[in-house]
Formats: structure tokens, C-alpha cells, sequence
């Protein structure tokens, strides 16, 4: 849609919504509103001057006509790098990125906006700016956040500088004024939702991120501005819920009020077991933002679960025995029961938060007391995937494609082929397979450093050896399967080519998915010749990788799916080390080096950031929802802006008509 620096902007499309009842389509609308009010937490928990650089931004883009063209083009760019971040650290990378504006143009903006009428209101907790020099105050206090490379300049330290412990060096607020030395002794009650923080009198105490029960028992909290706002709209999508996902909702509602663990696990359990065809997820989820990883960051989404690909998914899984006879390993590995995971294909209707659009999978919740009552989530956000392979992958199928064979077969069935490899990776992949009796210890701890590795490429070789089988076929899957297989194949011998652009130093692959693919082609190469890697004479020298023979590469797939299985299940971590030292670590720099200079010339963004589709209600005279539509309005700035009005003055509630 847009592309500001490395940043590429995708619209998200969902146009599973317009299969919806009424019903169903108001509580998306309803969920997403919730999904909007929590969205200002995460620039607050990523930085304490998260919410005023969020608030200058959004006045001055409110106020544009005051500001000088040119200038206002730069602002306009911060802007959406700022939003799509959530704060001015790349959300990726975790580091500062800076204006290109002046200070000095940036303050004559401000003013000029300010005479214009911005930061004549509250900013939810954040008072108005009523005259120039509320306004220059403002400005002078914000500029070492947003000029100064070296404060604040990462958002998660894992390797802090010297003098300073990991939470000191991180700008996110979840800690404020104490050091991982304060926090030994410090049991905290409230783990996942609290800001830590040590008093001018030297005690430690927990912010607790919460709205206060109704009765006044348990007293707001933190953040209690955004979660009331939440709970409101909350409370009306639990109005149009079904009965179990009202008690879904009502237990979210529950959690928002008082911020305690033991009301997070009870909503826990209740969503993990409910799914709905419009599902979402809201809360202080993921840890990863906290260097101490205890920390939840906000955030949110709400999806449509995709029937067409769950519905495939169902039919492997409901298959599941099919392919486990068929698999080439000995019989004594097959298992006789199975318990597939509950996989859902959903298209997504916003993310917000601490929620980006490069997540194309999820599996949740995250807390091991659940997973092992109820078992687990996965979401497979098929839209996302989608808008971002078809952003790049036509470029680089062109540029790395070995043939215009390949090419135009890729073109035509790639997506196709990647869903199906998705979906047979996650169904019939990782639940595959038996462990010998013998085993006491599980595969985990006799293959350490290389299980992943070796799991992962089994999934994979799961899918790569059944995508020929014509169960497939029988079942709905393909149609064109002798094309769908193919471009399988030759995506899978492609990618350890294209993949080596994500290591641009040593010669050393150390990442699992990474290494199961490579493991998986060098080993077909060496035991079969079926693929040939080749640099082209006729094409400036250039690397290729061709599938010369899909048969042979078949028996390949085979042979080594059935090692792997023999080594999962005898826990033989030699032969594991042996395999993947040999196959699947190391490769040539030199071709590292020219895939990375053909790559940077596609000029593809590094980053994405996704549009959500706008959801529009009209309201009855009594204001229930009468009729919400979708739309793909392709305009960021327009979404940001609406998003940031739900808190700026007394603005209709976003998107919504009354
Ligand atoms: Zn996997």
C-alpha cells in the first residue's frame, strides 16, 4: 500500500466476515472496539514517553494544514513509523529510530498546529496544552526521547552495557527505579500485569494494571483509564456472544477489574476450550518484551476462522491414521490412537497493541497449568501470510526461480501450496509418530540441542512426502495436484537459498527452521542427486537450485523421514549430531553474499505493518448495532488517527455511526 524507509504497509483483508450473521458481525465489531481501547498501553509499556510522542504525532498530523508542506511530509512519515511501531523503537529490532525532521522544525509545527487549535484537550490521562508555552515545555521535555540516539535506545536489553543491568538498559516501563538486585528478594503477586517500582523512600511496590471492581473493593490501577474503556465494549460484545463465549468474555471483564493471576488463568481456561467462529485474544500476553520475562505485553486481535482451509484441516486430521499407515518408517513408530491439535485457519480483522502483522501463526495461551488441563490454540492467521507473501514473493520467484517453468507454476499455485504445506505440517506433521518403549526419558531431553531441528523437518517431510498421495485428492484438497507437489519441491530446495538473506554474517546456520531445510536438501543432493545447485553462466553466474528429478527427490524425503523418525524415537542423539552437523549447519559465505546483493536490488521492505480492515456500524435508534460492513480503505494515516480519537476530546467511538 505504502512504504516509508524499510517499512513496507499492507492492507488485511477478511473477507470471511461477510459470511457472517448479524449477530456474529456485531461482536466482531464490539471485540475490535476492545481490541482499540487497549491499544495505547503498549506505547506506554514500550517507553514512559511512549503516549506524549503518540499524542504530539497524532495533533500534528490532526492539524496538517497549519504545518509547512515539506515538513509536514516528514512528520507524516515519523508518523506512521511510530504508530506502526508503537513508539519510536523498530518493534522488530528493539532499536531507536529517529526523526528526519529538526527540532527546530518540529517545534515551529507544533506551534503552528497549536494556534490551529491542537492540544486544546486531554489526551486520556494526559492534560491539554493550552497555550504556546504549555506547548514549547512540552516539546523541550520530549526532545532527549526523540532526538537522542543514546537515551532510552533500546526497548529490550538482553546484553546491556556495562553499569547497567538488563531491565536499567530497557526503555519498556515495566520496571521503574529498581534493578534485578532490588527485585531478589521481591516476590511479586502480580507477575504478568505489574510495573515494579521503588519509592523516594526506597520501598518496592507493584503497579497493578487494572480497572477496580464496580463495588470500589478493588481499588483502578494503572492503565485503568484504556481497560475501563475496554470493559465497556467488552460488556456489550458479551451481549451478542453465544452463552459460552459470553462466559468468555465476562471472565476477561473479570481480569481487566482486578489484574489477579488467579482470574487470568480462569479466563485462560474458559477461551482455550471455546471456538468461536469469531475468536479473539486481549490481554498482557507475550513476555518477550520483558528482559526478566515475566512482563505481559497489551495485546490484541480478533479474527474470522476461515471455514474452507479449517474444514481441509479437519479432513486430515479426521485422516490422521491414513497417513500415519502410510508413512515410510517401520510399523513398530506408528501410533494406533491420535489426538491431533485443534488448528484454526483465521483471517484477521485487527490487531492492536503489542500485535503485529508479522505473527503469522499463534498458539496460545501461553501458561503451562492450561496446556496441560486443556491443551492449546493454534491460530494460523492465513491473511496475514497472504498479504505478505504476495507483497515479495512474486519479486523474488523472478529473481531466484531456477526455471520459467518454475516460475510461472509457482506464480499460479505458490499460495496454494504453501497453505497446504501449512496445514500438513501442524496436523499430520508434529502429532506423527510413536516413541519406542524403551524411551523413559522423552525426545526433548535425549536430542537436546538438535529436537527442534529434528521435529521441525519432520513435519515438513510429512508434508513433502504425502502432498503426491491421492487421499488428497479424494478429500478436496487439490485439484492441480501434479503442479501443487512440484512447486512444493521446488520451494523447498529454493528456500536454502533465499533464506540465507536473514543471516548476513559467518557461515553458520543457528536457527531450527533454517537448518531442517537446509538439513533436508543437502541430505536429498548427497544420497540421491535429485536436485543440483548451480551457478549460470548465461545468467552473470548467478546461484540457482533445480529440482532435476521430483521422483527421485521423493525417495529422498523418504529415506530421511524415515531416519528421523528411527532417531526421534530411539533418542539417538549421535546419529541426530551426526546428521545435522554434516547436512544442515554450514554454508558457502560467498553465495550468502550474492543472494544478499540480489535481494537488497528487489528493494523489498524489511518490515511490515499491517492496515486492518475497517469494521463500520450503524446504530438503531436505541444503539444497538443495526449493520456493520467491512471495508479495505488502503489509508494508514486515516486509521491511525481514527484509532487515536477514541481517547482524544469526546469523538464518536471509531468507526462507528450514530
Ligand atoms: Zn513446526
Amino acid at each position: 500500500m505504502e512504504r516509508v524507509g524499510d517499512t513496507g504497509f499492507l492492507q488485511l483483508q477478511a473477507e470471511s466476515f461477510r459470511a457472517l450473521d448479524a449477530r456474529q458481525q456485531a461482536l466482531a465489531y464490539w471485540l475490535s472496539q476492545a481490541s482499540i481501547a487497549i491499544d495505547p498501553i503498549a506505547y506506554d509499556q514500550f517507553s514512559q514517553y511512549g503516549l506524549r510522542g503518540k499524542r504530539l504525532v497524532e495533533e500534528l498530523v490532526a492539524h496538517q494544514s497549519a504545518i509547512a508542506t515539506d515538513v509536514f511530509a516528514k512528520i507524516r512519515s515519523y508518523a506512521l513509523l511510530f504508530w506502526a511501531n508503537r513508539g519510536n523503537h523498530n518493534e522488530t529490532t528493539g532499536q531507536k529510530f529517529l526523526p528526519t525532521f529538526t527540532y527546530e522544525e518540529l517545534e515551529q509545527a507544533a506551534l503552528r498546529a497549536q494556534a490551529a487549535g491542537a492540544f486544546k484537550s486531554a489526551y486520556a490521562d494526559l492534560p491539554a496544552l493550552p497555550d504556546a508555552d504549555a506547548v514549547k515545555r512540552e516539546l523541550a521535555s520530549l526532545r532527549p526521547a526523540l532526538f537522542d540516539p543514546n537515551v532510552e535506545p533500546t526497548m529490550t536489553a538482553k546484553t546491556p552495557p556495562p553499569g547497567q543491568d538488563i531491565i536499567q538498559a530497557s526503555s519498556n516501563t515495566f520496571y521503574r527505579g529498581v534493578t534485578l538486585e532490588d527485585l531478589k528478594n521481591f516476590h511479586e503477586q502480580f507477575p504478568l500485569s505489574s510495573r515494579v517500582v521503588k519509592g523516594a523512600d526506597g520501598t518496592i511496590r507493584e503497579e497493578v494494571y487494572r480497572a477496580g471492581t464496580p463495588d470500589g473493593k478493588i481499588p483502578p490501577g494503572l492503565y485503568a483509564t484504556f481497560l475501563k474503556r475496554a470493559i465497556e465494549y467488552l460488556e456489550k460484545a458479551r451481549a451478542s456472544a453465544d452463552p459460552a463465549q459470553a462466559q468468555v468474555i465476562a471472565d476477561l471483564i473479570r481480569f481487566y477489574q482486578t489484574g489477579s493471576p488467579t482470574d487470568w488463568l480462569r479466563f485462560g481456561a474458559s477461551w482455550v476450550r471455546n471456538d468461536a467462529t469469531v475468536d479473539f485474544a486481549n490481554g498482557f500476553i507475550e513476555v518477550y518484551r520483558d528482559a526478566r520475562a515475566h512482563k505481559g505485553s497489551s495485546q490484541s486481535f480478533v479474527t474470522v476462522t476461515d471455514r474452507a482451509v479449517t474444514n481441509a484441516m479437519t479432513k486430515l486430521a479426521q485422516n490422521a491414521g491414513y497417513f500415519e499407515q502410510r508413512a515410510p518408517w517401520d510399523d513398530k513408530y506408528k501410533r494406533q490412537d491420535f489426538k491431533p491439535p485443534v488448528v484454526k485457519a483465521v483471517e484477521v480483522l485487527i490487531e492492536t497493541g503489542d500485535f503485529h502483522v508479522s505473527t503469522i501463526g499463534d498458539n496460545l495461551p501461553n501458561e503451562n497449568e492450561i496446556h496441560e488441563m486443556y491443551g492449546t490454540k493454534n491460530f494460523l492467521l492465513l491473511g496475514s501470510s497472504h498479504a505478505i507473501s504476495a507483497a515479495g514473493s512474486g519479486k523474488m520467484l523472478q529473481e531466484f526461480g531456477a526455471s520459467p517453468d518454475e516460475i510461472t507454476r509457482g506464480a499460479k499455485v505458490g499460495e496454494q501450496s504453501q497453505d497446504l504445506l501449512t496445514a500438513m505440517h501442524e496436523v499430520i506433521g508434529h502429532g506423527s509418530g510413536k516413541l519406542s518403549d524403551r524411551m523413559t526419558t522423552g525426545a526433548t531431553a535425549a536430542l537436546k540441542e538438535y529436537f527442534s531441528t529434528l521435529e521441525e523437518a519432520r513435519a515438513d517431510l510429512m508434508g513433502l512426502w504425502n502432498v503426491w498421495d491421492p487421499k488428497l485428492k479424494e478429500l478436496g484438497l487439490v485439484t492441480d495436484q501434479e503442479s501443487v507437489a512440484r512447486t512444493m519441491y521446488d520451494d523447498a530446495a529454493r528456500v536454502t537459498l533465499t533464506q540465507l538473506r536473514r543471516i548476513p554474517k559467518g557461515d553458520i546456520i543457528e536457527e531450527d527452521h533454517q537448518r531442517n531445510r537446509q538439513l533436508i536438501v543437502n541430505y536429498i543432493i548427497d544420497k540421491t542427486g535429485a536436485i543440483e545447485r548451480l551457478a549460470d553462466p548465461a545468467r552473470n553466474g548467478k546461484w540457482y537450485i533445480r529440482v532435476k528429478d521430483y521422483a527421485k527427490m521423493r525417495e529422498g524425503v523418504g529415506m530421511l523421514l524415515k531416519e528421523l523418525m528411527r532417531i526421534k524415537a530411539e533418542g539417538d542423539y549421535p546419529a541426530i549430531k551426526a546428521l545435522v552437523d554434516r547436512y544442515g549447519v554450514r554454508f558457502d559465505p560467498a553465495v550468502r553474499d550474492q543472494v544478499v546483493a540480489r535481494y537488497k536490488a528487489l528493494d523489498l521492505p524489511t518490515y511490515w505493518a499491517g492496515v486492518n480492515p475497517e469494521l463500520t456500524a450503524r446504530f438503531d435508534d436505541k444503539g444497538a448495532v443495526a449493520a456493520v460492513t467491512i471495508g479495505y480503505p488502503r489509508d494508514a494515516v486515516k486509521q491511525y488517527m481514527a484509532y487515536g480519537r477514541m481517547y482524544a476530546g469526546r469523538q464518536a467511538a471509531v468507526g462507528g455511526v450514530k
